[in-house]
Protein backbone atom coordinates (compact mmCIF):
# COMPACT_ATOMS: atom_id res chain seq x y z
CA UNK A 1 0.00 0.00 0.00
CA UNK A 2 1.35 3.17 -1.32
CA UNK A 3 0.62 6.35 1.01
CA UNK A 4 -0.13 10.13 -0.88
CA UNK A 5 1.16 12.78 1.05
CA UNK A 6 -1.04 16.23 0.19
CA UNK A 7 0.52 19.58 0.93
CA UNK A 8 -1.67 21.98 1.10
CA UNK A 9 -0.64 25.85 1.96
CA UNK A 10 -3.09 27.73 3.52
CA UNK A 11 -3.85 31.45 3.32
CA UNK A 12 -7.12 33.26 3.03
CA UNK A 13 -9.03 30.26 2.31
CA UNK A 14 -11.70 29.59 4.98
CA UNK A 15 -14.12 29.26 2.34
CA UNK A 16 -12.96 27.15 -0.01
CA UNK A 17 -10.49 24.45 2.07
CA UNK A 18 -13.04 22.39 3.18
CA UNK A 19 -14.36 21.84 -0.32
CA UNK A 20 -10.92 21.17 -1.52
CA UNK A 21 -10.20 18.63 1.55
CA UNK A 22 -13.66 16.56 0.95
CA UNK A 23 -12.80 16.19 -2.67
CA UNK A 24 -8.95 15.30 -2.08
CA UNK A 25 -10.41 12.43 0.10
CA UNK A 26 -13.17 11.22 -1.87
CA UNK A 27 -10.50 10.77 -4.89
CA UNK A 28 -8.38 9.12 -2.68
CA UNK A 29 -10.89 6.71 -1.69
CA UNK A 30 -11.37 5.53 -4.89
CA UNK A 31 -8.36 3.41 -5.03
CA UNK A 32 -7.99 0.73 -2.56
CA UNK A 33 -3.98 0.62 -3.11
CA UNK A 34 -3.24 3.89 -1.73
CA UNK A 35 -3.50 5.50 1.20
CA UNK A 36 -3.25 9.21 2.24
CA UNK A 37 -2.26 12.18 4.72
CA UNK A 38 -3.42 15.14 3.99
CA UNK A 39 -0.93 17.82 5.03
CA UNK A 40 -2.17 21.08 5.90
CA UNK A 41 0.12 24.70 6.49
CA UNK A 42 -1.53 27.65 7.88
CA UNK A 43 0.93 30.45 6.67
CA UNK A 44 -0.81 32.92 9.42
CA UNK A 45 -3.72 33.55 7.64
CA UNK A 46 -5.53 36.68 8.78
CA UNK A 47 -8.87 34.63 8.50
CA UNK A 48 -10.51 31.99 10.14
CA UNK A 49 -8.84 29.01 7.83
CA UNK A 50 -6.85 27.73 11.32
CA UNK A 51 -10.15 26.98 13.12
CA UNK A 52 -11.39 24.89 10.22
CA UNK A 53 -8.59 22.86 9.91
CA UNK A 54 -8.29 22.04 13.55
CA UNK A 55 -12.17 21.18 13.17
CA UNK A 56 -11.03 18.99 9.91
CA UNK A 57 -8.13 17.32 11.91
CA UNK A 58 -10.74 16.17 14.93
CA UNK A 59 -12.30 14.27 12.69
CA UNK A 60 -9.86 12.66 10.60
CA UNK A 61 -6.53 11.66 12.00
CA UNK A 62 -4.79 11.61 8.14
CA UNK A 63 -5.12 15.19 8.54
CA UNK A 64 -2.83 17.26 9.52
CA UNK A 65 -2.17 20.48 10.97
CA UNK A 66 1.17 22.66 10.83
CA UNK A 67 0.44 25.90 12.17
CA UNK A 68 3.65 28.60 11.09
CA UNK A 69 4.30 31.55 13.48
CA UNK A 70 3.99 34.53 10.91
CA UNK A 71 3.35 34.56 7.67
CA UNK A 72 6.18 33.13 5.72
CA UNK A 73 5.21 32.74 1.82
CA UNK A 74 3.89 29.92 0.17
CA UNK A 75 7.32 28.12 -0.82
CA UNK A 76 8.42 28.33 2.69
CA UNK A 77 5.02 26.77 3.79
CA UNK A 78 5.63 23.96 1.47
CA UNK A 79 9.11 23.42 3.37
CA UNK A 80 7.32 23.25 6.29
CA UNK A 81 4.74 20.63 5.06
CA UNK A 82 7.44 18.57 3.67
CA UNK A 83 9.63 18.34 6.77
CA UNK A 84 6.63 16.10 8.02
CA UNK A 85 5.83 13.96 5.27
CA UNK A 86 5.48 10.18 5.50
CA UNK A 87 4.52 9.17 2.23
CA UNK A 88 5.26 7.74 -0.42
CA UNK A 89 4.56 10.35 -3.51
CA UNK A 90 4.14 14.02 -2.62
CA UNK A 91 0.89 15.52 -4.11
CA UNK A 92 1.33 19.24 -4.54
CA UNK A 93 -1.83 21.23 -4.02
CA UNK A 94 -3.27 24.88 -3.69
CA UNK A 95 -6.19 26.04 -1.16
CA UNK A 96 -8.51 27.48 -3.33
CA UNK A 97 -10.06 24.92 -5.64
CA UNK A 98 -8.44 25.63 -9.14
CA UNK A 99 -5.90 22.32 -8.99
CA UNK A 100 -8.26 19.90 -10.92
CA UNK A 101 -8.27 17.33 -8.33
CA UNK A 102 -10.11 14.66 -10.46
CA UNK A 103 -7.13 14.56 -12.87
CA UNK A 104 -4.89 13.03 -9.69
CA UNK A 105 -4.35 9.58 -10.80
CA UNK A 106 -3.27 10.81 -14.81
CA UNK A 107 -1.17 12.58 -12.60
CA UNK A 108 0.35 9.63 -10.54
CA UNK A 109 0.35 7.51 -13.30
CA UNK A 110 3.53 8.82 -15.20
CA UNK A 111 5.32 8.10 -11.26
CA UNK A 112 3.58 4.75 -11.58
CA UNK A 113 3.91 2.90 -14.99
CA UNK A 114 6.69 5.07 -16.39
CA UNK A 115 9.61 6.02 -15.06
CA UNK A 116 9.45 9.91 -14.05
CA UNK A 117 10.26 11.35 -11.40
CA UNK A 118 7.77 14.72 -11.10
CA UNK A 119 4.07 14.55 -12.93
CA UNK A 120 2.85 18.09 -13.14
CA UNK A 121 -0.41 19.63 -14.67
CA UNK A 122 -0.39 21.83 -17.36
CA UNK A 123 -3.19 24.02 -17.73
CA UNK A 124 -4.78 24.16 -21.30
CA UNK A 125 -6.31 27.74 -20.64
CA UNK A 126 -5.22 29.85 -17.47
CA UNK A 127 -7.81 31.11 -15.92
CA UNK A 128 -5.89 34.16 -14.76
CA UNK A 129 -6.17 37.76 -15.41
CA UNK A 130 -3.22 39.24 -17.96
CA UNK A 131 -1.58 40.89 -15.27
CA UNK A 132 -0.64 37.28 -14.08
CA UNK A 133 -0.63 36.09 -17.35
CA UNK A 134 2.09 37.92 -18.26
CA UNK A 135 4.07 37.27 -15.22
CA UNK A 136 3.91 34.22 -15.91
CA UNK A 137 5.02 34.58 -18.94
CA UNK A 138 7.90 36.36 -16.87
CA UNK A 139 8.82 34.18 -14.66
CA UNK A 140 8.58 30.95 -17.64
CA UNK A 141 11.29 32.83 -19.65
CA UNK A 142 13.36 33.50 -16.02
CA UNK A 143 13.28 29.85 -15.10
CA UNK A 144 14.22 28.88 -18.76
CA UNK A 145 17.62 31.06 -18.69
CA UNK A 146 18.69 31.20 -15.20
CA UNK A 147 18.33 27.56 -13.93
CA UNK A 148 18.25 25.62 -17.46
CA UNK A 149 13.75 24.59 -17.25
CA UNK A 150 13.00 22.62 -20.43
CA UNK A 151 11.79 25.09 -23.14
CA UNK A 152 7.87 22.73 -23.39
CA UNK A 153 7.84 22.13 -19.61
CA UNK A 154 5.18 24.31 -17.66
CA UNK A 155 5.87 24.27 -14.13
CA UNK A 156 2.58 24.55 -12.33
CA UNK A 157 1.03 24.41 -9.01
CA UNK A 158 -0.53 21.03 -8.85
CA UNK A 159 2.19 18.59 -9.10
CA UNK A 160 3.47 14.71 -7.67
CA UNK A 161 6.99 14.22 -7.17
CA UNK A 162 8.50 10.89 -5.66
CA UNK A 163 9.92 10.61 -2.32
CA UNK A 164 13.33 10.75 -3.09
CA UNK A 165 12.95 14.21 -4.57
CA UNK A 166 11.10 15.55 -1.64
CA UNK A 167 14.41 13.82 0.34
CA UNK A 168 16.64 16.03 -1.59
CA UNK A 169 14.67 19.03 -1.63
CA UNK A 170 14.30 19.70 2.46
CA UNK A 171 18.35 19.56 2.39
CA UNK A 172 18.02 23.28 1.04
CA UNK A 173 17.79 25.05 4.58
CA UNK A 174 18.45 28.83 2.64
CA UNK A 175 15.58 31.35 4.08
CA UNK A 176 14.72 31.25 0.01
CA UNK A 177 13.23 28.51 -0.98
CA UNK A 178 11.90 28.45 -4.87
CA UNK A 179 9.95 25.31 -5.54
CA UNK A 180 10.95 25.05 -9.35
CA UNK A 181 14.66 25.85 -8.21
CA UNK A 182 14.73 23.26 -5.91
CA UNK A 183 13.02 20.53 -8.14
CA UNK A 184 15.35 21.19 -11.38
CA UNK A 185 18.19 20.77 -8.88
CA UNK A 186 17.14 16.80 -8.45
CA UNK A 187 15.76 16.16 -11.93
CA UNK A 188 14.62 16.62 -15.18
CA UNK A 189 12.48 13.26 -15.64
CA UNK A 190 9.30 15.95 -15.38
CA UNK A 191 6.12 14.96 -16.85
CA UNK A 192 3.36 17.63 -18.23
CA UNK A 193 -0.22 16.04 -18.12
CA UNK A 194 -2.47 18.66 -19.92
CA UNK A 195 -5.75 19.20 -18.20
CA UNK A 196 -8.21 22.09 -17.60
CA UNK A 197 -7.70 24.54 -14.46
CA UNK A 198 -10.91 25.03 -12.38
CA UNK A 199 -12.33 28.79 -11.98
CA UNK A 200 -11.34 30.19 -8.58
CA UNK A 201 -15.13 29.44 -6.56
CA UNK A 202 -14.62 31.79 -3.69
CA UNK A 203 -12.00 34.77 -2.64
CA UNK A 204 -9.28 36.89 -4.35
CA UNK A 205 -5.82 35.03 -5.31
CA UNK A 206 -2.91 36.40 -2.84
CA UNK A 207 -0.37 36.84 -5.22
CA UNK A 208 0.17 40.41 -5.34
CA UNK A 209 2.67 42.54 -7.57
CA UNK A 210 5.18 42.42 -4.39
CA UNK A 211 4.88 39.35 -4.03
CA UNK A 212 5.38 38.23 -7.93
CA UNK A 213 8.65 41.15 -8.10
CA UNK A 214 9.76 39.26 -4.90
CA UNK A 215 9.74 35.44 -6.23
CA UNK A 216 11.20 36.82 -9.79
CA UNK A 217 14.11 38.17 -7.92
CA UNK A 218 14.34 35.26 -5.57
CA UNK A 219 13.69 32.69 -8.62
CA UNK A 220 16.82 34.19 -10.45
CA UNK A 221 19.34 35.19 -7.74
CA UNK A 222 18.83 32.11 -5.50
CA UNK A 223 19.38 29.58 -8.32
CA UNK A 224 21.96 31.62 -10.74
CA UNK A 225 24.40 33.30 -11.01
CA UNK A 226 24.17 34.42 -14.36
CA UNK A 227 22.41 38.08 -13.58
CA UNK A 228 26.24 38.84 -12.30
CA UNK A 229 27.73 37.73 -15.45
CA UNK A 230 25.04 39.31 -17.62
CA UNK A 231 25.49 42.39 -16.10
CA UNK A 232 29.79 42.47 -16.32
CA UNK A 233 28.75 41.62 -19.91
CA UNK A 234 26.50 44.84 -20.39
CA UNK A 235 29.05 47.31 -18.24
CA UNK A 236 32.18 45.43 -20.34
CA UNK A 237 30.23 46.76 -23.83
CA UNK A 238 29.63 49.83 -22.50
CA UNK A 239 32.82 50.88 -21.24
CA UNK A 240 34.24 49.54 -25.16
CA UNK A 241 31.03 51.67 -26.60
CA UNK A 242 32.59 54.69 -24.59
CA UNK A 243 36.40 54.29 -25.12
CA UNK A 244 35.35 53.84 -28.95
CA UNK A 245 32.57 57.25 -28.64
CA UNK A 246 35.99 59.17 -26.70
CA UNK A 247 38.25 58.15 -29.38
CA UNK A 248 36.42 59.79 -32.30
CA UNK A 249 35.61 62.96 -30.25
CA UNK A 250 38.96 63.25 -29.58
CA UNK A 251 39.76 62.70 -33.35
CA UNK A 252 37.24 64.93 -34.66
CA UNK A 253 38.40 68.19 -32.46
CA UNK A 254 41.86 67.39 -34.07
CA UNK A 255 40.36 67.43 -37.38
CA UNK A 256 38.19 70.57 -36.58
CA UNK A 257 39.73 72.57 -34.27
CA UNK A 258 36.33 74.92 -33.81
CA UNK A 259 33.95 71.97 -33.07
CA UNK A 260 31.47 73.16 -29.99
CA UNK A 261 32.01 71.06 -26.70
CA UNK A 262 29.30 68.71 -26.38
CA UNK A 263 27.95 69.38 -22.44
CA UNK A 264 24.84 67.37 -23.17
CA UNK A 265 26.43 64.22 -25.18
CA UNK A 266 28.69 64.17 -21.67
CA UNK A 267 25.69 63.93 -19.54
CA UNK A 268 23.78 61.53 -21.54
CA UNK A 269 26.66 59.54 -21.28
CA UNK A 270 27.42 60.07 -17.58
CA UNK A 271 23.21 59.27 -16.82
CA UNK A 272 23.87 55.80 -19.00
CA UNK A 273 27.30 54.68 -17.10
CA UNK A 274 26.13 56.09 -14.16
CA UNK A 275 22.77 54.08 -14.15
CA UNK A 276 24.28 50.69 -15.53
CA UNK A 277 26.84 50.81 -12.30
CA UNK A 278 24.27 51.11 -9.81
CA UNK A 279 22.27 48.09 -11.59
CA UNK A 280 25.05 45.95 -10.99
CA UNK A 281 25.57 47.27 -7.25
CA UNK A 282 22.05 46.73 -6.65
CA UNK A 283 22.37 43.15 -8.22
CA UNK A 284 25.79 42.51 -6.23
CA UNK A 285 24.06 44.03 -3.09
CA UNK A 286 21.16 41.39 -3.54
CA UNK A 287 23.57 38.28 -3.65
CA UNK A 288 25.34 39.85 -0.62
CA UNK A 289 22.18 40.44 1.20
CA UNK A 290 21.20 36.78 0.44
CA UNK A 291 24.93 35.45 1.60
CA UNK A 292 24.70 37.47 4.97
CA UNK A 293 20.98 36.50 5.71
CA UNK A 294 21.99 33.06 4.89
CA UNK A 295 24.97 32.79 7.35
CA UNK A 296 22.53 34.65 9.63
CA UNK A 297 20.70 31.35 9.90
CA UNK A 298 17.29 33.26 9.34
CA UNK A 299 15.06 30.27 9.29
CA UNK A 300 12.76 29.40 6.22
CA UNK A 301 9.58 28.76 8.74
CA UNK A 302 8.61 28.78 12.19
CA UNK A 303 6.33 26.16 13.27
CA UNK A 304 4.04 26.84 16.69
CA UNK A 305 2.16 24.00 16.61
CA UNK A 306 1.15 21.03 14.43
CA UNK A 307 -1.81 18.67 15.24
CA UNK A 308 -2.19 14.85 14.76
CA UNK A 309 1.83 15.36 13.98
CA UNK A 310 3.41 12.38 15.47
N1 LIG B 1 -0.10 31.11 -0.02
C1 LIG B 1 0.60 31.00 1.19
N2 LIG B 1 1.07 32.14 1.78
C2 LIG B 1 0.91 33.38 1.23
C3 LIG B 1 0.20 33.47 0.01
C4 LIG B 1 -0.29 32.31 -0.58
O1 LIG B 1 0.77 29.91 1.71
O2 LIG B 1 1.37 34.36 1.81
C5 LIG B 1 -0.63 29.88 -0.66
C6 LIG B 1 -2.14 29.89 -0.80
O3 LIG B 1 -2.75 29.42 0.36
C7 LIG B 1 -2.35 28.96 -1.98
C8 LIG B 1 -1.10 29.15 -2.81
O4 LIG B 1 -0.14 29.79 -1.97
O5 LIG B 1 -2.45 27.61 -1.59
C9 LIG B 1 -1.38 30.01 -4.04
O6 LIG B 1 -1.97 31.22 -3.63
P1 LIG B 1 -3.02 32.00 -4.52
O7 LIG B 1 -4.13 31.09 -4.94
O8 LIG B 1 -3.37 33.22 -3.79
O9 LIG B 1 -2.10 32.38 -5.74
P2 LIG B 1 -2.37 32.17 -7.29
O10 LIG B 1 -3.21 30.95 -7.47
O11 LIG B 1 -3.04 33.42 -7.68
O12 LIG B 1 -0.99 32.02 -7.84
MG1 LIG C 1 -4.81 30.26 -6.85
Amino acid sequence: MKILSFVIPCYGSEDTIETVISSVVAKVREREDFDYEIITVNDCSPDNVLIKLKNLAADDPNIKVVNLARNFGKHPALMAGFSIVTGDYIVLIDDDGQCPVENLWELIDPLENETYDVSMAKYVEKKQSAFKNFGSRVNSWMSRTMIGKPKELEFTNFLVMRRFVLDEIVRYKNPYPYMEGLVLRVTRKIKNVTMEEHERFAGEGNFNFNKSLELWVNGFTAFSVKPLRVSSFIGMMCAVIGFIFGFVTIVRKLIIPNISVGWSSIIAILMFVGGLIMIMLGLIGEYIGRIYISLNNSPQYVIKETINVK
